[in-house]
């Protein structure tokens, strides 16, 4: 990841890739405490257009809210540099990472006197779980380890440190020959995937778990607006595994995973075994938004390089 040519930006400025770099005293490398995002430019008729920057710069303030930490950089200023970073690296289509994270002036808890830093990179991404599993759908592993608690990490926050339990469900499925886990929270209920948001179809109706320790998903909020836009009834509600396991049809949602279905969970085949209908039609409704095809929202769309 490190080596190859391209610029980000780093604290207001442009540097090389390779020489984005920070001292191994960095706080956050310690101790996690972080805030990032994940973003995703797509190529349209009018060239790349970021995907609803303004709620992923929202959340990203949010997240550093709820950890305290102050950024030394506005919304705006945010917002701008992801622009400016596709057009530096001249992306048509990118997966987008800014974080917030603390410096090398101490060490130990105490965070005051800490900097700041704010990093955005951006390069082209695939599909996150495969492109031929976007039909034919993922196997997916409960996981033996739980969400976490809302009062453990805190759940809105999108926190570097909250990750470390992502990545322990996700190389525990992972080594039983599964592609993705599916994390119940403390109370064994339904949660979210190690990096993306959780949807079932039954009998024509959409469910989704109730946030409570799942993070609050754009794409989970965007597919809800589809699902609304074509008239599917839409539920939150608590979920549990053995309704997973005779669901019709399931997917997961995120930036990166984008529409992605759900063919198998714990062995037990879902539905047909293959993307279900209404999965497909969401899927197919998501793309035609992200790149361009679609009239409502066009306030989802910053384009790159019309200002
Ligand atoms: N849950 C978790 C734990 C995630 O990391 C992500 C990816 N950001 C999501 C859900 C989906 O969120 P979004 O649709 O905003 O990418």
């Amino acid at each position: 990841m490190d080596d190859r040519d391209g610029h980000i930006w780093f604290d207001g400025e442009f540097l090389p890739w390779r020489e984005a770099k920070v001292h191994v005293l960095t706080h956050t490398l310690h101790y996690g405490m972080g805030v990032f995002e994940g973003i995703r430019a797509y190529k349209t008729d009018r060239g790349a257009a970021v995907f609803r920057l303004a709620e992923h710069t929202r959340r990203l303030f949010n997240s550093a809210k709820i950890l305290g930490m102050r950024l030394s950089h506005t919304p705006e200023q945010i917002s701008d540099a992801i622009l400016d970073c596709l057009r530096h690296n001249e992306l048509q289509s990118a997966y987008i990472r800014p974080m917030a994270f603390y410096g090398s002036e101490g060490m130990g808890l105490h965070a005051h006197n800490l900097r700041v830093h704010t990093m955005v990179a951006a390069w082209e991404w695939g599909a996150y779980l495969g492109a031929e599993n976007m039909e034919k759908g993922i196997r997916v592993k409960t996981s033996s380890f739980s969400r976490h608690h809302v009062n453990i990490t805190m759940c809105r926050a999108k926190a570097n440190g909250n990750y470390m339990n992502s990545m322990l469900a996700l190389k525990e499925a992972e080594d039983c020959g599964y592609d993705e886990a599916l994390l119940l929270d403390v109370d064994g209920f339904v949660c979210e995937g190690s990096g993306e948001n959780f949807f079932m179809v039954r009998d024509g109706m959409l469910y989704t778990p109730e946030l409570t320790s799942a993070l609050e998903g754009i794409t989970r909020d965007t597919v809800l607006n589809l699902a609304a836009e074509i008239g599917l009834p839409v539920r939150d509600k608590r979920i549990t595994r053995d309704e997973v396991y005779t669901a019709d049809e399931c997917f997961f949602t995120g930036t990166a995973a984008e529409v992605t279905p759900i063919r198998e969970l714990d062995g037990r085949v879902i539905g047909s075994g293959r993307r279900g209908p209404i999965t497909e039609r969401l899927q197919s409704m998501y793309f035609d938004q992200v790149e361009g095809r679609r009239e409502s929202h066009p306030e989802w769309l910053s384009f790159v390089n019309e200002e």
